[in-house]
């Protein structure tokens, strides 16, 4: 019998010309070429005739075997400037290990339990060892291979070139120049950022290529991203006298007017709604790189009074009293409601997904600990001030949480970053505590002395220099004598638990 030629094999098939694959559209999913006709026959019970314009129309096209399409991994990886989705494919929660050069992919805590008994010989921890990424595959059974976005598969691409580094910082610098009127010196000011200060803004599981290739990349056609990576560069440079060629006056100019520049566009765009996934990356970037500015300014500024005690600011009542920083790193899901599944899909799915996951450890040692946070709440140089029952629960929740903190970053040690130390105390507290802070509450602000002992390991951070000492300086001037005395045995006491374990250990 003759082939259906009213048949139009489009409608049922798309070609994925990047890929070179085809896929089944009421399937999802891609058809070896050598399984197209086996598929027609089966899946969708076609008869012969009418598959034929169907295997017609595949022998036309140029097609990949799955095997280049997908490597020898148990996961592939797409090239790092793949569309991510693919388009016609299902998107589907999954997780990624972060061992360092792991990167394996899987859909369930389950499988991602035992592929670490199996490959890295212990078992993995929820939040420590693995995140949440989009994933898609293209082929199902036999086939089945996870791919990521290329920005997330970052901890299993090998160290790349410099040379191919050098191309892709100056590909970023013409994108900024497209988009805007970049000057010389902002020009070496997003040189500085490409090289060096990229690196603060990474976490633990070294998402450093991130925030060097994908995050000014969306930087360059967003206004308050751009800025906002300028006056953190200038900072990072004035605050590690990198500075040589521009001097420190002029840099200071530089960050406080790329600053105010990128809050005026910041401001506008939350206030209109973001109306664009790009936009939402930006958001999502911008809050890191502003968290980041504010730490290295804290305290800074000696010209204005103090109305900020780190977490909260008294003159922002916009804000919920909030500090800035604090505001938006809560908010952030927020500001891009809407477009939060976009980002969930997007180059930045993992660090939006970061904020949401605890990592407290409640053991032996932080349960010392809150005994001795606790006892403080009924200590007698408190007694001037009496608190209600309503609010004592949030001083006891936020008391309990600090200890779990602590315990948290003292195992962390060496390697705790910001992000850490701002998802262990400050992003739990209930809005309650902070407006006890804000209205400088003596035990609010007790609490908030001891939070400095975390601050004081990030001290090694160029942004993060001398924070603790100039937070607790500022909160010994909110304590009266007997208050101070009663810090000091509070941080021997925590020093001493923490000395009995390591003896222990
Ligand atoms: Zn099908
Ligand atoms: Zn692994």
């Amino acid at each position: 019998m003759e082939p259906d030629i009213r048949i139009q094999p489009q409608k049922l098939l798309h070609y994925n010309e990047t890929h070179q694959i085809i896929i089944c559209k009421p399937c999802q999913y891609a058809i070896q070429p050598a399984a197209l006709d086996r598929h027609m026959k089966e899946i969708h019970a076609l008869h012969r005739h009418r598959r034929q314009p169907y295997t017609d129309y595949a022998a036309r096209l140029p097609l990949k075997e799955p095997s280049e399409l997908l490597g020898t991994g148990s996961s592939m990886l797409l090239p790092e400037d793949g569309d991510f989705p693919v388009p016609g494919i299902p998107v589907i929660s999954g997780l990624q290990c972060l061992n360092v050069g792991c990167g394996h992919l899987c859909v369930s805590v389950k499988r991602m339990q035992s592929h670490w008994k199996a490959e890295h010989k212990k078992s993995g921890c929820a939040a420590l060892d693995w995140q949440s990424v989009p994933l898609q595959t293209f082929f199902r059974g036999n086939l089945l291979r996870y791919f990521t976005h290329p920005a997330l598969s970052v901890v299993k691409l090998p160290d790349t070139s410099t040379e191919n580094v050098d191309r892709q910082m100056n590909a970023i610098q013409d994108a900024w120049s497209s988009h805007a009127a970049i000057n010389q010196t902002d020009k070496s000011l997003l040189a500085h950022y490409l090289r060096f200060t990229h690196f603060s803004l990474a976490n633990r599981h070294g998402n450093a290529r991130l925030w060097q290739i994908s995050v000014p990349r969306i930087a360059a056609s967003n206004c308050f991203l751009r800025h906002g990576i300028l006056a953190l560069s200038a900072q990072h440079i004035l605050n590690t006298e990198h500075a040589q060629s521009i001097d420190n006056q002029q840099l200071t100019e530089m960050a406080s007017k790329h600053h105010d520049k990128a809050m005026r566009a910041f401001k506008a765009t939350i206030d209109a709604k973001p109306s664009s996934a790009l936009e939402c990356h930006g958001i999502i970037a911008f809050i890191h790189v502003y968290t980041l500015f504010y730490f290295s300014n804290y305290g800074k500024d000696t010209s204005s009074e103090f109305q900020d005690l780190f977490l909260a600011d008294a003159t922002r009542p916009d804000l919920g009293y909030l500090s800035p920083w604090l505001h938006y790193v809560r908010h952030g899901c927020h500001l891009v409601c809407g477009f939060w599944d976009t980002i969930g899909n997007g180059p930045l799915a993992s660090l939006a997904a970061s904020w949401e996951i605890p990592i407290m450890m409640e053991d032996e040692q932080s349960s010392q600990i809150a005994t001795v946070l606790l006892s403080v709440l009924d200590h007698n140089c408190f007694d001037g001030d009496q608190i209600s029952d309503q609010l004592r629960d949030s001083y006891v929740q936020a008391a309990s949480d600090l200890a779990l903190a602590l315990n948290a970053a003292q195992s962390l040690g060496s390697e705790l970053t910001i992000w850490d130390a701002i998802r262990l105390w400050p992003l739990t507290l209930s809005l309650e505590f902070v407006h006890e802070v804000k209205k400088e509450k003596p035990r609010s602000v007790f609490l908030l002395a001891c939070y400095c002992f975390i601050l004081e390991s990030l001290d090694d951070f160029w942004f993060a220099k001398g924070l603790s000492k100039s937070l607790s300086s500022i909160i010994c001037t909110k304590l009266n004598k007997c208050q101070r005395e009663l810090l000091q045995e509070v941080t021997d006491g925590i020093t001493s638990v923490f000395r009995q374990s390591i003896a222990k250990s």
